[in-house]
């Protein structure tokens, strides 16, 4: 798919560190410390299914642990390798960092192909790769905290953490040893949408940022927008689902597995996500224009373009081919670095993934607080409303104890929390506000350094400045 001179992913994310570090002034050494993935664990393992014993191999790798414990998503597929785990380990320190959520990087991956499989399989395939790494700390609610990422949902956390919990029976705190859990089995309300939302959170803090709005060449608002997805799963669904029903943007284009749907009078999201989960794919859903060259349809002319699956979509073959003037990186590493460095020269605007995906892991901050701290999210029931400002204070008094200041995590979510707002308003209102701060830390760095020209540089600056600076305070 990827030209032969195009770098891998792990390689991007290095090419495009190092352009942000070339402007900073860090001391020597402490730039390779911050870049190099501090280990990678490689496990291969058998599970007997259909009669014969099947192995399969997977991967922990924690790119840095200058805050602990270290987060980041489990991803099935057959793709899955150590480049990759690596890239999108460093991806998720560099994420936390700019967003403040106070987790190290890491990731995993397994590879296997879960549409292959039965759920009581995947179970066991799940349970045993699980089983595998909680054994060596690599889940750990104070050390290593997986959540889902592609080919992985709630389902398989729940499998993970009471895996986890029949292992170490006595940690009060096994719940928090995996985020993207179920609401009965420890979850917390709006982490599945939690990507997306905070993908159009992004948009939405984008274009409240008018020199930014200038510099991609667009103007208005989110309202009338054309938007074209690639990718309808978990992020893009969602994303593209908000965007439309909440913001007025016309969804014109989404891109699948099995060949692209266009519709210049606009798609309806709900009807294709629908067909998708009952045929498979988008072929044969009547209501559009079907290609069965998917990818082309990225090249249409749009106002927003949403890369929401896999790396390395937008890579040196097709860059410069790329009409959108705004790219928002639903996914992880869905622009190579010699694409982005195609696409800065045409002057188009990147929200880079370390930003506009980070919806995900600051809800899974949340959850994790939600189980440390051992007390529900939000307002109390009817009969208790009347106790419910002393509970509250009280509960505040012990999350302050147990956490530290790390509990309050942005000023609205303290109000809204002391008024008694319940769970999902409080999730939502955090990731907005968190949302938005992260913008405004990047924008500044993007608008104001004369030597910085996209919002990636200035997302790498921040978040490698932070990481930094966590490193000078512990005297490394
Ligand atoms: N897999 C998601 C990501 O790439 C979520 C990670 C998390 O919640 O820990 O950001």
């Amino acid at each position: 798919m990827q030209p032969a001179n195009e770098p891998t992913f792990r390689e991007s994310v290095d090419l495009m560190f190092n352009r942000a570090v070339s402007l900073m002034d860090l001391p020597p050494g402490l730039e390779e410390k911050i870049r190099v993935c501090n280990a990678t664990y490689t496990v291969r393992f058998g599970v007997r299914l259909r009669g014969r014993i099947q192995t399969f191999v997977g991967y922990r790798s924690v790119h840095s642990e200058h805050m602990e414990p270290v987060k980041g998503g489990i991803r099935y597929s057959n793709a899955v390798n150590q480049d990759e785990v690596e890239a999108l380990a460093a991806l998720m320190t560099y994420k936390c960092a700019l967003v403040e959520a106070p987790f190290g990087g890491s990731k995993g991956g397994l590879c296997i192909d879960p549409r292959q499989y039965d759920e009581h399989e995947l179970e066991q395939v799940t349970r045993r790769f699980a089983y595998e790494l909680a054994k060596r700390d690599l889940i750990n609610p104070s050390q290593n905290v997986p959540a889902p990422d592609m080919g992985t949902s709630e389902r398989e956390m729940a499998w993970i953490a009471d895996q986890y919990a029949r292992m170490n029976t006595t940690d009060i705190n096994a719940r928090a040893c995996v985020t993207g859990k179920p609401l009965n089995a420890g979850g917390i309300s709006g982490r599945v949408e939690a990507t997306g939302r905070g993908v159009q959170y992004a948009l939405r803090e984008f274009f409240r940022d008018r020199q930014g709005v200038d510099k991609a060449g667009l103007s208005g608002t989110l309202d009338g927008k054309r938007v074209i997805v690639q990718g309808l799963g978990n992020v893009g669904y969602h994303a593209a689902k908000f965007l439309s029903e909440e913001d007025g943007c016309q969804v014109i284009g989404i891109i699948e597995r099995d060949g692209a749907l266009f519709s210049a009078e606009g798609l309806n999201v709900e009807g294709v996500r629908e067909w998708i989960v009952k045929h498979g794919g988008v072929t044969g859903y009547p209501d559009a224009a079907h290609h069965s060259e998917g990818a082309a349809v990225m090249e249409e002319e749009c106002d927003i373009l949403i890369p929401a699956a896999l790396e390395g979509v937008i890579n040196m073959s097709n860059a410069e081919r790329i009409k959108a003037p705004l790219i928002i990186e639903a996914a992880n590493g869905p622009v190579t670095a010699g694409a982005d460095d195609i696409l800065r020269k045409k002057g188009t605007v990147i929200i880079p993934d370390m930003y506009a995906n980070a919806g995900g892991v600051t809800v899974s901050y949340f959850e994790w607080v939600k189980n440390l701290s051992h007390i529900r999210f939000g307002r109390m029931q009817r009969r208790q409303e009347e106790a419910r400002h002393e509970l509250i204070v009280k509960e505040l008094e012990r999350l302050s104890d147990h956490l530290g200041d790390k509990w309050s995590m942005t000023p609205h979510f303290k109000e809204k929390y002391l008024r008694g707002a319940d769970e999902l308003e409080l999730v939502r209102s955090g990731l907005d506000d968190t949302m938005r701060t992260a913008f405004q830390s990047m924008r500044d760095v993007w608008h104001e350094r004369e030597d910085v020209d996209d919002l990636r540089t200035a997302a790498y600056l921040v978040a490698i400045g932070k990481v930094a600076s966590s490193y000078r305070a512990k005297g490394l």
